[in-house]
């Protein structure tokens, strides 16, 4: 019956995945394929059309505790294989989902919204992680320390922190994923994975690959459903040595507070507020082409997403207009359809979290330069917005709206542009257009940024360190930065040798 009431996109997408095996509607525990204990399941939605794709098991706390006890297991194998041992099998994943990319992108296009293309690339982003941490396996040395007496020799040896649980949300259904389990099991930790119950196919799918590519049983696991229980059976394991999340700063305040009772180490990757500065000296169009990539892709449902966009005075009008011009060309619709740019917010009450924003911000004085209503497609479709006078009591400059809105601010000195951007608690991303070399260099300094882009928008790639100051989270992904948050510092001091 369902499937009678799907689109027909959806319809043909979920006949494709089917067709490839890799639509798995189930938890992956010990290496088998296994239901909610209790039978119960959860639908995952296509958010373009409001079909069904598939319903998928609500896990809780008993099939959490299994599968920390299989990646439990799975550690004293995995971590005693050699990093040759662990790359080769890791390469093979990776291979695997290159092979697959076309399939991982449509389920990524259908769970999520993105547009096709976009798909593609996140499905390349994020099995570089897989790609770059396989070689980086082979690099994990120790230190030798000069002795401070005669008869000793003194060690650093760098062990893996044991099972990890990786928490990750429904943005980047798979990148998210590769970023963390990439460097774990690099490291020789094994993992039991928790993806966002809007986005579960992907991992399933992911997970897939990696039994084919050889990973053993156990090493990977992927529980979903009842988040807090099966979030609370994570922190409170003792086995679980690690907590490694991506996602909302108010749930990883919880993580790290749940983290005490066991004194676990944790990485958190949380939201951001990133401001870009637009100097009256920029190249107009590398300042606009940059902030509309940074602010629109996947309809601004992006934790580096330009969230604050600070013009200077003598710009700010051209700027506004070529700015609206790009944005009211952006095609939107549903992602499987060639030529859509922006596909559709993740749900509902994105949708809603959107709409408050902006009339928040009207209700105090902004402007709608364009957009500023629920698109005409309907379901959960926002227009393309841009808002001027924008000012910082405004929702849109306080917090991350997570959708398609760009709020502008005008500003007249690099001074006030400094304080404007820091003027918040989180820290992830931030951007400045300039053709200034000296001034680009000032202002990188003063941001309280953990990432920060000169003429460009986008920057995130594997090879760089990604991740926040102040509240935006502690530790870094990606980069040989990434595989140091998976070790642990094993100091050994070698004694008596009898050496004069
Ligand atoms: P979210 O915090 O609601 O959910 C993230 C994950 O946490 C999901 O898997 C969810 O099921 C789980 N979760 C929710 N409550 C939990 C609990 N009590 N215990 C354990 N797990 C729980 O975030 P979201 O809406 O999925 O993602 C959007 C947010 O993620 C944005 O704020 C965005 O900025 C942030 N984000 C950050 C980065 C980064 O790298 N800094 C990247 C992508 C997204």
């Amino acid at each position: 019956l369902l499937c009678c009431q799907r689109s027909m996109e959806t319809q043909a997408a979920i006949d494709r995945l089917k067709n490839s095996g890799l639509l798995k509607t189930q938890g992956l525990v010990g290496g088998k394929w296994i239901n909610a204990y209790d039978g119960k399941t959860i639908q995952v939605q296509n958010p373009a059309t409001g079909d069904v794709i598939a319903s998928v098991p609500y896990m809780g706390q008993n099939e959490t505790i299994d599968a920390i006890s299989s990646a439990y297991s799975a550690f004293s194998s995995w971590s005693k294989l050699t990093a040759n041992g662990r790359s080769k099998i890791m390469r093979k994943w990776y291979d695997l989902i290159i092979s697959h990319k076309e399939d991982l992108a449509l389920l990524i296009t259908i769970e999520q919204g993105k547009p096709f293309q976009d798909s593609l690339g996140e499905v390349a982003y994020g099995a570089s992680f897989i790609e770059f941490f396989s070689e980086e396996a082979k690099r994990i040395y120790g230190d030798i320390i000069p002795p401070t007496t005669a008869d000793r020799r003194l060690f650093v040896l760098k062990q893996p922190v044991g099972v990890v649980g990786a928490i990750t949300p429904w943005n980047f259904p798979l990148a998210m994923i590769t970023r963390k389990v990439g460097p774990a099991l690099a490291c020789g930790c094994t993992a039991v994975v928790k993806p966002s119950e809007y986005t579960p196919l992907t991992a399933l799918a992911a997970a897939e690959l990696a039994l084919q590519a050889g990973i053993p049983p156990g090493a990977l696991n992927i529980v979903m459903g009842n988040a807090p229980a099966i979030g609370d059976t994570l922190l409170e394991s003792t086995k679980v040595r690690k907590i490694t999340f991506t996602g909302s700063t108010a749930v990883g305040k919880k993580l790290m507070a749940g983290s005490a009772s066991t004194v676990k180490k944790i990485s958190l990757e949380l939201g951001g507020n990133a401001p870009c500065i637009v100097f009256d000296d920029a190249d107009l169009d590398v300042a606009v082409k940059g902030t509309l990539a940074s602010k629109f892709r996947n309809s601004g449902q992006t934790c580096v997403c330009a969230n604050r966009i600070f013009v200077q005075e003598g710009i700010y009008e051209k700027f506004a207009n070529a700015f609206a011009q790009s944005v009211q060309s952006l095609q939107v619709g549903n992602g499987l359809i060639e030529g859509t740019v922006q596909g559709p917010l993740i749900n509902e009450a994105a949708l809603e979290k959107v709409e408050t924003f902006v009339k928040d911000a009207t209700s105090k004085g902004a402007d709608v330069i364009t957009g500023g209503r629920r698109h005409s497609l309907g379901k959960t479709f926002y227009e393309p917005t841009v808002l001027g006078n924008v000012n910082n009591e405004m929702l849109v400059y306080r917090e991350e709206v997570f959708g398609p809105v760009a709020p502008l601010l005008r500003f007249r000195t690099e001074e006030e542009a400094i304080q404007m951007a820091n003027d918040t608690n989180a820290g992830l991303a931030a951007y400045i257009f300039t053709t200034s070399i000296p001034r680009s260099w000032r202002v990188t300094e003063a941001l309280e940024y953990g990432l920060v882009g000169v003429n460009e928008g986008l920057i995130s790639t594997v090879v760089a360190p990604f991740g926040g100051f102040k509240q935006s989270g502690i530790g870094r992904e990606g980069s040989q930065y990434g595989i140091h948050e998976y070790l642990e510092i094993k100091y050994v001091c070698l004694g008596n040798l009898g050496v004069a």
